[in-house]
């Protein structure tokens, strides 16, 4: 059966990724290909751990089908008119020309680059739990905060490409110090190391995440307070971007985001909480509805649906 495939790539601070995607936004088995990255790795390094996915994707192509493009979703800020990247997480990357560097592997496809935030908003339109929601917030909950928007059914204008990054909105109450130079962000506030932090500042000895979603289920009181106060936040910023926006849906994906339900629970009564008005409680905050796949369907989206980015 012939089939047009997408190149999909993934980049972000701990690892990047590639896979083939088909135009359903399924994952071509077998063609998913992963490489650290990391804070501490030379420029060559992570070129070369680029490059070990990107020709891995392309060499696993099956027969009969042919690739119709290359989606690629990056770590911010990003420069969409150069296709540099500049990600908070790679010091040694600033203004590095990324899509470039891909263009070179895969002479053969049209490279598009946009910021990972973003491609988590499309995935989740696109096959996720916001589909036909035509105003969407997509939100990643985890070693940072980030998210992307959908507005009247597609990306929203962002001369930049850095539109939608609701992890440096402030947050009321909060001064928690951020490394944008910002105080109280939400990713100063609720990221999954940061509310690890808080935790461990208060008494907490665990030392992960997944330490804490262990004694949140345990019913540990530093827990509980921990994972309330990061939905809180949250509920607090998503308040204040449906107030912006009139948002139908906010998905939250990202490992920290599977802390415990709480998250949602007091993530949805602080929305309520910080509004009366009924077009902001009306806002659907739900998990996302794709599995670690997400930035790469995202990705791919950015090939097989070029109408939510045009
Ligand atoms: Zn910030």
């Amino acid at each position: 059966m012939p089939r047009s495939l997408a190149l999909a790539v993934d980049f972000g601070g701990t690892k990047v990724e590639a896979a083939l995607v088909d135009d359903r936004g399924r994952l071509v088995p077998g063609t998913r290909h992963r490489s650290a990255t990391g804070a501490t790795a030379s420029s060559d390094e992570l070129e070369a751990a680029v490059s070990h996915v990107v020709s891995a994707a392309r060499a696993s192509l099956p027969d009969h089908a042919w690739l119709v493009g290359v989606g690629v979703g990056a770590a911010g800020p990003v420069d969409v008119a150069t296709g540099h990247v500049s990600p908070l997480n790679v010091p040694v990357w600033r203004g590095h020309p990324l899509r470039d560097l891909i263009a070179g592997l895969v002479p053969e496809a049209p490279v598009t680059l946009r910021i990972d935030g973003l491609c988590i908003a499309l995935a989740e339109y696109w096959v996720g739990a916001g589909r036909d929601a035509a105003n969407l917030l997509g939100m990643i909950v985890s070693t940072g905060v980030g998210g992307g928007l959908v507005l009247g059914g597609r990306a929203a204008p962002s001369p930049t490409g850095n539109g939608g990054h609701i992890g440096h909105v402030e947050v009321g109450g909060f001064d928690d110090v951020c490394a944008c130079g910002g105080r109280g962000c939400l990713e100063a506030v609720a990221s999954g190391p940061r509310t690890v932090a808080w935790a461990r500042m208060q008494g907490f000895t665990g030392e992960t995440g997944e330490d804490l979603a262990i004694a949140h289920a345990a019913g540990d009181p530093i827990a509980v307070a921990a994972v309330e106060r990061a939905g809180t936040a949250i509920g607090h910023a998503v308040a204040s971007a449906a107030n912006l926006l009139d948002l139908d849906v906010v998905a939250i994906g990202g490992g920290f985001s599977r802390v415990s339900p709480a998250l949602f629970e007091h993530a949805r009564a602080a929305l309520v909480e910080r509004s009366a008005f009924p077009f902001v409680a009306r806002v659907q905050v739900v998990p996302s509805g794709l599995s670690d796949e997400g930035p790469l369907v995202g990705a791919a989206a950015l090939v097989h649906r070029p109408e939510f980015i045009a």
